[in-house]
């Protein structure tokens, strides 16, 4: 029996694995508490997955699964939810961003009867850029979104068996994790920490990857887009029926001639604006619709520790 299982997607992490391994360990052994660590290696090209392989080999609370490619971290965090025996399952970066010190306390919190505890960092680790769009980000997501996304609450954060199975249900491709834990409910506590600098390496997260991300956070979890499409649709179509009354009234009472050259461009131009705008949000979601209805597997597994050890056949 597993009491909590640590899932930590790994991206290029071979300069880090082993201190935070390392941390974890000493964070969780004077709990007291069964525990298993599942690490997604997600196509790593710097030799994360021999980190892995040692691990794995030195200590039977390792488990690994390996991608045939980068999939994205959304990807690794739902393998490992998969492969998660534990009672609670505890997703965390491996980059030390999310202080293993915290893990007793987040155990604490789950066993007062949580479902979900969430570690909510503040952006002090951060430069000033990212995180003025990060609040921008979040500002417009509150007033778009239907579930609730509060800045701060990342990946970092326990969840019940009850709570994975939850996540674990919901079947579409596009995966916004920070949507889908809000969706599914249950008690939830939060608690603050103070953000900590990246241990080694680099932020995978440039500027228009996050840009991405936003973009199908922002439309994978509702229709409002398409609404306000509609909305801006309907008010300019008001509006040209009472230029058009203004201009037909103009000419029958005081005879004017209909001058206007410049009125048509600018009706045009900014009408065909609207239309193409108006098309490429219809189009993000034809998208998405196409992409679901693939019905592709999240991700192509390589190998697990079950390969390393022993018989390589043994997981196909
Ligand atoms: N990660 C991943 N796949 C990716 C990008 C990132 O599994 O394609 C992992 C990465 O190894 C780390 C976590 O996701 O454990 C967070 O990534 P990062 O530290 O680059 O993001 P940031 O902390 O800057 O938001
Ligand atoms: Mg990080």
């Amino acid at each position: 029996m597993v009491d909590v299982s640590v899932v930590v997607p790994c991206f290029d992490e071979s300069e880090v694995i082993g201190a935070f391994h390392a941390a974890v360990v000493a964070a969780l052994e004077p709990t007291g508490t069964a525990f298993e660590i599942c690490y997604v290696d997600d196509g790593s090209r710097d030799g994360t997955v021999e980190r892995l392989r040692e691990l794995a080999r030195a200590d039977a609370r390792v488990r690994y699964t390996s991608f045939s490619r980068n999939f994205g971290k959304e990807s690794a965090m739902l393998a490992g939810m998969r492969m998660s025996r534990g009672a609670a399952v505890v997703l965390m970066d491996a980059d030390l961003q999310h202080p293993p010190e915290l893990l007793p306390r987040m155990l604490e919190l789950h066993q007062h009867g949580y479902d979900q505890v969430v570690a909510q960092r503040d952006r002090s680790g951060e430069g000033a850029v990212r995180k003025a769009f990060s609040r921008a980000y979040y500002r417009l997501v509150r007033r778009f979104m239907e579930v609730e996304v509060v800045d701060g609450a990342g990946d970092f954060r326990l969840l019940s068996r009850r709570a994975v199975a939850a996540v674990l249900s919901l079947p579409e491709s596009n995966r916004f994790s920070k949507g889908l834990f809000s969706w599914i409910g249950f008690d939830t506590v939060s608690f603050r920490y103070e953000n900590a600098a990246r241990a080694a390496g680099a932020s995978k997260w440039g500027g228009r990857r996050l840009l991405n991300y936003g973009i199908d956070g922002l439309l994978s979890f509702n229709s409002r887009p398409l609404r306000l499409a509609v909305h801006s649709g309907l008010w300019l179509f008001l509006s040209a029926l009472a230029y058009a009354l203004w201009i037909v009234a103009n000419a029958l009472l005081d005879g004017v001639d209909t001058p206007g050259y410049a009125t048509l461009i600018t009706a045009i131009v900014g009408l065909s604006g609207v239309q193409l705008a108006t098309l490429g949000v219809i189009g993000e979601y034809v998208g998405r619709i196409y992409h679901e209805s693939k019905r592709r597997p999240h991700y192509v597994v390589r190998e697990t520790e079950r390969d390393a050890s022993g018989d390589p056949a043994a997981d196909r």
